[in-house]
């Protein structure tokens, strides 16, 4: 069945996913994903957790373990956090061993059909450690922004830098470690190859990418476009390269993330019989859709981009990006290493999910950095969610005097129906997707509802019962309750009749 492939960016199982990382990709893919459900498109949303990437050397260095204890420990509390929150994405699946055939295959159909080019480059080299040095495991100079950065891309600028493009670089392992520059034979895709079909792709595409995001692709394409790291000299851990050419190297981990996520989207519809890859060729007519944040613009916008149009038109590219900001805790970075963060599933411990979900929403870093407080959580859910809805529940229930009983809607009940669920269409659909909005449209209708007059009671529940729809996708345990209840959530507004019914109300405290 034709349908919409959502992936979340890949979360590297360094550690636990925290509030930060739920209000960019996770929640919006998820939301994103319960719309097009609700309106009765098939959809996969699916990731897959990074476990190949250096980062996992770095910070199992730093917390004494082993990155393969590391990644074991911080994936199980990834599962749980995701569950937590009631992101439903399918299960992630296991990095095994027919994971890695699907990258191998994937990356040697590359090979064999020679798309890939020999170099000799120069790569940041820790003397002492033996190791060549590239994306966590080095820190330097970005040469399009000057600010400190990794390997890989730049979480600033987001501008990309591989092999020696970092200035004065250091060792993240050992920054006593004298670094030096050292020769090494690699495996490149060079990306200017693909320069007509990119600039072509992202103008077809330009309506849908926010505009920093459409800022930095316009910004990469202006230069000379990297080469593309295939393989890198092995560090100790990620997928060997099956290559003669490049003997104790691995496979460079970014390039996992589209194989990768073939196999998620695999693993999600249940392992169907043949090609792996099926629902990605370009036959199958399904759509795709990522959501990341900004410092993955170019792996994911560009660097897997090209990998997928190496293949040459056997698979489907993604229809949009949906790009978000950092998100900040008390306006200072998440950081797992300082323990500055909060992380989804202790704070859905003690607050309603619903409310949550509602202020990440609301907060969400669309457009620019965003800022979460305890304080704004507890005070703007109350007073601009909680307190309302549960008033309109109150009025619903006054108003209604047998749940059940068939009730007349009047063309003007079903007119204004159809006008909010095409103002929260509007957040919901791709070129104009914005949680912000369909948070704040909640506030709008909730604030209007409370005072509406309405002749028929049925044009109320009609009103009522549309925006509730509408809001399930955020508020996933009032609308599951009214569903069990018997209230059917439709976009349609349509009908002659309502079926009387009780609003669910929003808890006080966590149930
Ligand atoms: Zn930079």
């Amino acid at each position: 069945m034709t349908g919409t492939i959502v992936i979340a960016a890949t979360p590297t199982p360094n550690g636990d996913l925290h509030v930060g990382h739920m209000a960019g990709p996770y929640l919006a893919g998820d939301v994103y994903a319960r719309y097009l459900r609700a309106d009765g498109r098939p959809v996969t949303y699916a990731t897959c957790t990074d476990d190949s990437q250096s980062y996992m050397i770095s910070t199992a260095r730093t917390r004494g373990t082993t990155p393969a204890e590391l990644c074991a420990t911080s994936t199980a509390r990834i599962r749980r956090s995701i569950e937590a929150m009631g992101i439903s994405l399918a299960p992630l699946p296991p990095v095994d061993d027919a994971y890695r055939r699907t990258v191998l295959d994937f990356v040697t159909t590359l090979y064999r059909e020679g798309r890939f080019e020999l170099r000799t480059v120069r790569m940041p080299y820790a003397r002492n450690a033996g190791v060549h040095l590239f994306d966590g495991l080095v820190k330097g100079e970005c040469p399009a922004c000057l600010a400190e950065s990794c390997g890989g891309s730049c979480e600033g600028c987001g501008h990309p830098n591989h092999f020696d493009d970092l200035g004065d670089p250091r060792s993240v392992l050992d920054p006593a470690d004298p670094v030096t520059s050292r020769e090494v034979t690699v495996l490149v895709l060079p990306a200017e190859s693909y320069r007509e079909e990119l600039t072509a792709y992202y103008a077809a595409r330009e309506s849908t990418w926010r505009q920093h995001s459409r800022q930095l692709i316009r910004e990469i394409l202006a230069r000379p476009l990297p080469e593309i790291p295939i393989t890198v000299p092995s560090p100790g851990w990620g997928i060997e390269a099956p290559f003669a050419e490049t003997p104790g190297q691995i496979l460079y981990p970014w390039i996992e993330a589209m194989p990768a996520s073939i196999h998620s989207t695999w693993k999600a519809a249940g392992e169907p019989e043949g090609p792996v890859d099926l629902a990605w060729r370009a036959e199958s007519g399904n759509r795709l859709v990522y959501f990341h944040g900004f410092d993955n613009v170019y792996s994911w916008g560009m660097l897997d981009l090209v990998m997928l149009l190496a293949h040459g038109g056997r698979y489907i590219t993604p229809d949009a990006n949906v790009c978000n900001e950092f998100y900040e805790l008390e306006n200072e970075k998440f950081s797992t290493s300082r323990n500055h963060l909060i992380r989804g599933a202790d704070l859905v411990a003690e607050v309603p999910r619903d409310l949550v979900r509602f202020y990440l929403a609301l907060t969400s870093p669309e457009d620019q950095r965003a800022n979460f407080t305890r304080e704004g959580l507890d005070r703007v859910t109350t007073r601009r969610l909680r307190g309302p809805w549960n008033e309109l529940a109150d009025r619903v229930e006054a108003a209604v005097a047998q749940p059940g009983e068939e009730l007349k809607v009047t063309d003007d009940g079903r007119r204004r129906a159809a006008v909010i669920v095409e103002r929260f269409r509007l957040c919901y659909d791709l070129t104009s997707f914005s949680l912000t909005r369909a948070a704040e449209g909640i506030v709008t209708q909730l604030g209007r509802l409370l005072t509406a007059e309405r002749a028929e009671i049925g044009d109320l529940l009609l009103e009522v019962r549309t925006l509730l729809a509408c809001a399930a996708p955020i508020l996933i345990d009032v609308a599951a309750e009214a569903e069990a209840a018997g209230v059917e959530l439709t976009l349609g507004t349509g009908a002659e009749t309502i079926d009387a019914f009780l609003l669910p109300r929003l808890p006080e405290d966590v149930r």
